[in-house]
This record gives C-alpha cells, structure tokens and sequence, in this order.
C-alpha cells in the first residue's frame, strides 16, 4: 500500500504510543501527537478599553500588567479541518513545514528555502571551493 504521509500524519517517532488528548471540541481522544495544537496568549481587554482602565487605575503602567489569558487548544483533525485551523493542501504545497500559521504571503519564500536545502549538491555551485581557490592564488 502507498504511503499517504511520511509521518503517518502524526509526530510520533519512534514511541510505540503517545498519551491521548480529548478534542476542544467535541471531545474525541486524540493521541497528543496528532492532535492540533494552538497556544493562545491574548490580552483580556481589548485596546480601546484597555487606555480608559489604565487611566482610570492608581498603578502605573511599569508597576502593574493588564491580566492576560493563556490557554492552549487541542483539536481532532476532524474539527480542525471544520474550523479551518489547518486545511488540506497540495503535495506540493504539503513541503512547506510552517511553525505557527498558515500565511499565504510567505508561501513563496518558504518553498524557495525548501528547494535550497535540498538542492542536489553541484560542484560548480559550492561557495567553499571558491574561497579556497582564490585564498591560494593570494
Ligand atoms: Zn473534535
């Protein structure tokens, strides 16, 4: 049978098995290496009130921090697919590894790095060699 992802569509490496998480959602155990996770960090207020709560409080700015909320999101890749927090992509576009989101406008870049490191390794393109060469006509 073909393979249809390197990783199985899971990070799991060499584990056997990993620990299950339950969907945000809809609470389906999910091994934690598959699941999709997204780590939010936002402030509380939103911009606008935070100037009239900071003009209105008796602390200045340097003593005190607005309260914020971390929470960290697990989905099943059925509901991450339905809340559009991943989406399903090209073999092509599948190459592209992001970190955080998908952003459209560093596509490009993103790919042409990836084509540099894993160009096929050419002679006449090896930076190394030049140097040496020209260091021993010096
Ligand atoms: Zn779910």
């Amino acid at each position: 049978m073909p393979k249809k992802r390197r990783n199985n569509g899971r990070n799991k490496n060499n584990k056997g098995n990993s620990i299950g998480v339950h969907c945000n959602n809809c609470t389906r155990l999910c091994p934690k290496d598959k699941a999709i996770k997204r780590f939010i960090i936002k402030n509380m207020v939103d911009s606008s009130s935070k100037k009239d709560i900071e003009d209105a409080s008796a602390y200045n700015e340097e003593n005190s921090a607005m309260p914020k909320l971390f929470v960290k999101n697990q989905w099943c890749v059925a509901c991450a697919i339905h809340a559009r927090i991943v989406r399903v992509r090209s073999t092509e576009d599948k190459r592209v590894r992001f970190v955080s989101k998908y952003r459209p406008d560093q596509k490009n870049e993103l790919t042409k790095l990836y084509r540099i490191a894993n160009q096929k390794f050419v002679e006449s393109n090896n930076p190394f060699k030049k140097n040496e060469e020209e260091e021993e006509t010096n």
